[in-house]
């Protein structure tokens, strides 16, 4: 799955990691937390890759209603390496990381455990948890058309993106980025290898410039014309249309309609989505105060803040939501358990070298 990771970048980000690290081991030289009964130091250690402002709130609402103070190590890349280099010694109780197959690939290295809680149970449905309870979603990232704001659209389906109607008229960034992977892996699972092929080769077909930027320049360019719809992920519309009134941003935010499309390959297919989520460290010292804060983080009120921090939607119903967020209408998302799509995603990313998609 590493080759789907985001990214790692800068030297600093590693300059920083050490200090973290390093951190990290006086901590821990300090908590002789091995004597004391576990639970009881009513502290728990979050690891987290999303950036600390988007959760800091919650967690200090989570310290003033249990006592439970959070350590917060931001982890920007590079965690499961890290992970494994502190072994038993690792101080994390929560692991919490954005996109299925970067979470799952904590799972598959062995640095979760399972978790049994009618609580996040009842908060979040089957197919954005593990049956085992080694991890959760927390938030969802529908992956949504961007279409011309007086396009007509009756509905849309993903497969619609093929059709020969759309020939020079779709924008989408690199079919390699993550957030593709996972759709194009979806695909897979729906509609089976020769089917999502043939549909790939049909999308670059219909492309009305390379498949490169970001999602942001989905709208971009649908405000400059280049193209009439597009893919790209939901909570970037909140971010543009939240941005500074005048601003670019802001324009590309308003050029644009959202439709939710839904897999035709599918009996039930509803909107591909990926996900935030959490786990319990494998050798969390407090690792009911993991749990906890977990439940937390599904209440209805700090789902609602986590899920608004990002304009993201919350993985539990009726949850309030952001009212730009609420304007597209309620997400039905695809049923499709995340561990079957993430397993298609090396499969997904060759299909897309194969018909050249980026090219
Ligand atoms: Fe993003």
């Amino acid at each position: 799955m590493r080759a789907f990771a985001p990214r790692p970048s800068l030297r600093l980000s590693r300059l920083a990691q050490r200090l973290a690290l390093a951190a990290v081991a006086l901590v821990s030289l300090g908590a002789c937390s091995d004597e004391a009964p576990r639970g009881q130091e009513s502290e728990l250690t979050l690891y987290t890759t999303r950036e600390p402002a988007l959760v800091q709130p919650l967690l200090d609402a989570f310290t003033a209603q249990t006592g439970t103070r959070v350590n917060t190590v931001f982890v920007r890349d590079g965690l499961p390496e890290r992970l494994r280099a502190e072994g038993e010694r690792s101080p994390a109780d929560v692991l919490m990381t954005v996109d299925s197959g970067n979470l799952l690939e904590l799972v598959e290295g062995g640095f979760t455990q399972p978790v049994e809680s009618t609580v996040l149970e009842a908060a979040i449905p089957a197919h954005l948890r593990a049956p085992d309870g080694q991890w959760f979603a927390l938030s969802l990232r529908d992956r949504v058309l961007y279409a011309r704001k007086d396009l007509q659209l009756d509905g849309f389906a993903y497969e619609d993106l093929a059709k020969p109607e759309w020939k020079g008229r779709v924008c989408i960034r690199s079919g390699q980025h993550p957030y593709n992977v996972s759709l194009f892996a979806a695909m897979l699972v729906h509609a089976g290898e020769a089917a999502t092929e043939t549909w790939l080769r049909g999308v670059k077909d219909n492309l009305a410039r390379k498949a490169a930027g970001g999602d942001r320049e989905v709208a971009r360019d649908i405000l400059g014309g280049i193209c009439d719809i597009g893919i790209a992920n939901a909570y970037y519309v909140g971010r543009m249309k939240n941005s500074e009134p005048g601003s670019e941003q802001h324009q590309w935010g308003e050029a644009i309609q959202v439709v939710r499309p839904v897999f035709d390959s599918a009996e039930h297919g509803g909107t591909h989505v990926n996900i935030s989520g959490a786990a319990v460290a494998r050798h969390a010292p407090n690792r009911d105060n993991a749990v906890a804060l977990l439940e937390y983080l599904v209440s209805d009120q700090a789902q609602s803040l986590y899920a608004r921090a990002n304009y993201e939607y919350p993985v539990k119903a009726g949850v309030e939501l952001d009212p730009v967020v609420a304007s597209f209408g309620t997400l039905a998302s695809d049923p499709l358990p995340l561990q079957e799509i993430v397993a298609q995603r090396r499969k997904a990313s060759e299909l897309v070298d194969r018909v050249g998609f980026d090219n």
